[in-house]
Formats: C-alpha cells, structure tokens, sequence
C-alpha cells in the first residue's frame, strides 16, 4: 500500500490518501486543496473518503471531491450531522460549508474492506465526542487525537479530557511499530508514543 500526505490548509492539516495494489484509493481528512488531492489521486479509482472527525480543517475539500468523484464518505455517527448540514465546526472556525451526504456512519470497531487491505476504525473520544482512529495493518491515522509528542486539545465543544486519556492507553497498547500519520505536524511511532506519555 502506498501512503500519500497532502499538507492542506491554513492550519496544515494531512490529508492521508492510500492506494492499494489493486491501484484503488481511499482518502482520509481531506482538509483542503481539492485540486493537490486530485493530483496525487491521478489514476487510483477512490473508493471512499473517511473522516477522523468533523472539524472544518479535515475537510475543507469534502463537497468539491464528493461532487467530482462521487465517492462516498464515512464518519462516526455522532458528527455525521454536520457534515450533513453542512456546519462550520467549531462554528467560528471558518464559514458554512456545502452539505454533503454520509454514506456510512461509523461506531467504531468496524472493519471496513480496501482491497487486500483491512482498515480497522478505532473510536477514541476525547477531542472530539466522535473521534476516530484508522488502523491499516502497522499504519495508524490518528487525526487530532495523538500528535507526535502531543494529544489534541479538549477545550473545544464535544471535547473531554478523561475520555482522551482512555483513548490514549488504548492506542499505546497497539504494536509498537505502529506508525502514527497525524492529522497535524510530522509522524512517529507507538513505541515512541509510549516512552513520551508513560
Ligand atoms: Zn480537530
Ligand atoms: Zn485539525
């Protein structure tokens, strides 16, 4: 499998866009920048776009990637609403944004078929109630859950500190050559992660 980032945005958000031998993609957290996504997604046929959470940064380039692909998209389901309704999230984090409609909405613990590839979702409230990890084999996208030498911040609404430290024991127990492709900021490892928190 192939991992492509896309440093998107203002707030240099990555975008992570997968590619599996069979030359299908799956994007997650396509915060901006359709026409760079685009690009990097040349021939691949998308085959889904996944959220790690509904914060306008993770997806800026939803509704023109959606109208250009038809791709469907997944989130968990306690934040499909917003991208439903096409909400600013946070509400002073930027302007409206077009609706764009959610296939599939997600739990956590779903197993979501790419190809030969499995991608795990992991939910890990904290920074946001619906926040959401992506495990695909030894690579973990942890959106603004874990950050390389950080945790995202909780202060925002849906956000709960104690809900975002029992999702990191629960990341920390993966393998520790898990690498970790963050949301913001450069990647690192489990094995580091756990050496930093514990
Ligand atoms: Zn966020
Ligand atoms: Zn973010």
């Amino acid at each position: 499998m192939e991992i492509h980032k896309i440093e998107t945005g203002f707030l240099a958000e990555n975008c992570w866009l997968l590619v599996n031998a069979r030359n299908e993609a799956v994007i997650i957290d396509p915060g901006d920048n359709a026409a760079a996504i685009l690009e990097t997604l040349s021939t691949a046929k998308l085959q889904l776009i996944l959220l790690t959470h509904s914060h306008s940064d993770h997806r800026g380039a939803l509704a023109e990637l959606v109208a250009k692909t038809g791709a469907p998209v997944a989130l968990h389901f306690s934040e499909a609403a917003i991208v439903e309704q096409g909400a600013a999230n946070p509400p002073d984090f930027g302007e409206r944004f077009e609706k764009v409609p959610v296939a599939r909405k997600l739990r956590g613990g779903e197993i979501l078929d790419f190809g030969e590839e499995r991608i795990e979702v992991i939910a890990t409230p904290g920074h946001t109630a619906g926040s959401v990890c992506f495990l695909v084999n030894s690579e973990l996208f942890s959106g603004d859950m874990l950050f390389r030498e950080n945790v995202g911040r909780t202060d925002l609404p849906g956000g709960n500190e104690d809900e975002l430290n029992e999702s990191l024991a629960k990341l920390l127990k993966l393998k520790p050559e898990t690498r970790i492709h963050p949301g913001h900021d450069a990647d690192w490892t489990i094995g580091e992660a756990r050496k930093f928190f514990v």
